[in-house]
């Protein structure tokens, strides 16, 4: 890693401009996809030489990472590669506050910290409250255990017939293709397995759960998730892409990612053109705040999206990151621009060390109605909470259904007005 000594390390008393010191100024406030303007069109994009770089980025790069070219960062095994994982590296980056800094120190075991470099210059320097930052560096309330949490708190374990497979729903399995993630969130829901812990994953293990999938012709889906699948070497996947697909009941394959969010580079054209070879090919991607629909995301979602692969998103809403509607309006509209079709907007799952991130149940549901109506339709994710012991997904919605009486229903519509429906 080639960060060099930050300006943060010489400490508050350091003098000077960035032009005397000759270093850079602290990078802008991410580079969001302006309000009006759209994604490259496919010719432009076919025309350009390479990966777009915001000015931000840029800026990151040429600052902490001064002899890496333009090329270099564009590459996603030199992102994985550099990523940040250590105290060290990090606080030459981030100005950690006493509390992250004591966090880090501690940590041992599975979902360590690891940030690819792009993603981390979308994180503040200095603000610690800021939401993107809350997402990916660790605090105290991380080794804080609270009532109902646990490390398994969805029974995916208990419903897993082979070690790397979950059977619960009876046409789909989840198939957890590797543990590695390019980034790791605070709130993973699967924290006790992934970056290391007591899982492994292995091809035996990848060959025992395509066996169990042949074996079982009620499954017609198969969603492919971890870690992240796109974190696997690309002739790797499509070896796996061609198995499960030449099984005659699988009729589609879904994969889970957020490695279009945090790794944008990893979006390949020769990545792209091995997907297209394997439709119908779904995806859901997981974004959590506007600050990450940057030049570069809008960049690995059309050409998933140029790929013929319909995108969906999902978010997890978060306490003091993403839990108010002018925050989630702007995610959604954003995401429709990538040709994302928002998708699901979770409930956080009670893992073990999660309260300093989870919202009231009514929080999500205030968001769903201040979207509902006020926007287009398609900018409404599902709210659901992925029910506690293994009950699957429970789709929540604010109480339209005002009253119900002999021949007809009493309506509530999004501006609190009241219809009657005859119903026969
Ligand atoms: S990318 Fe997904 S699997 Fe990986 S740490 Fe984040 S939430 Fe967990």
């Amino acid at each position: 890693m080639d960060i060099q000594p930050s300006p943060a390390s010489t400490g508050p008393e350091a003098c000077g401009s960035a032009a005397e010191t000759g270093t850079a100024e602290p990078p802008e406030p991410p580079s969001r996809i302006p309000p009006r303007l759209f994604p490259a069109t496919v010719k432009e994009r076919e025309r350009g030489a390479s990966f777009p770089q915001s000015e931000r980025s840029r800026a990151f790069r040429r600052r902490f990472f001064p002899t890496a070219t333009a090329a270099l960062w564009n590459d996603w095994r030199w992102q994985l590669q550099h990523r940040i994982r250590e105290l060290a590296e990090l606080a030459q980056v981030i100005r950690l506050s006493p509390g992250e800094r004591a966090a880090v120190a501690r940590h041992s075991g599975p979902l360590p910290v690891g940030i690819t470099p792009y993603y981390a210059s979308l994180l503040s320097e200095t603000d610690p409250a800021q939401p993107l930052r809350r997402t990916h560096i660790p605090v105290e309330g991380e080794y804080l255990q609270s009532p109902g949490e646990s490390g398994d708190p969805l029974g995916e374990d208990h419903d897993s017939p082979v070690p790397g497979l979950v059977h619960r729903y009876p046409d789909r399995v989840l198939f957890l293709a590797t543990g590695f993630c390019s980034t790791y969130c605070r709130y993973c829901t699967r924290s006790r397995m992934v970056g290391g812990g007591e899982y492994t994953f292995s091809l035996r293990q990848w060959e025992r759960a395509i066996a169990y999938i042949e074996a079982h012709t009620e499954i017609r889906d198969v969603l492919l998730s971890g870690g992240d699948p796109l974190t696997i070497a690309t002739d790797k996947l499509e070896w796996l892409f061609a198995r499960l697909r030449a099984i005659r009941h699988v009729e589609f394959l879904r994969v889970g990612t957020k490695v279009p969010v945090v790794l944008p580079q990893r979006i390949t054209r020769d990545l792209t053109r091995m997907l297209r070879r394997y439709h119908p090919l779904w995806m859901s991607l997981h974004f959590t705040h506007p600050d990450e629909l940057t030049p570069e995301v809008a960049e690995s979602t059309a050409r998933l999206a140029d790929a013929g692969i319909p995108l969906g998103s999902q978010t997890v809403l978060l306490k003091g990151i993403n839990d108010s509607v002018p925050v989630m309006r702007e995610l959604m509209h954003g995401l429709l621009r990538l040709r994302v079709r928002p998708y699901y907007l979770y409930q956080c799952d009670p893992i073990t060390g999660s309260a300093h991130f989870r919202t009231s149940v009514a929080k999500g549901l205030e968001i769903i109605a201040g979207l509902r109506g006020h926007t287009t339709g398609y900018a409404v994710p599902h709210f659901v909470i992925d029910a506690p012991g293994g009950g699957g997904k429970i789709p929540l919605l604010p109480d339209y259904l005002a009253a119900r009486e002999e021949g007809a229903i009493t309506l509530r519509n999004y501006e609190g007005n009241l219809y009657r429906y005859p119903d026969p």
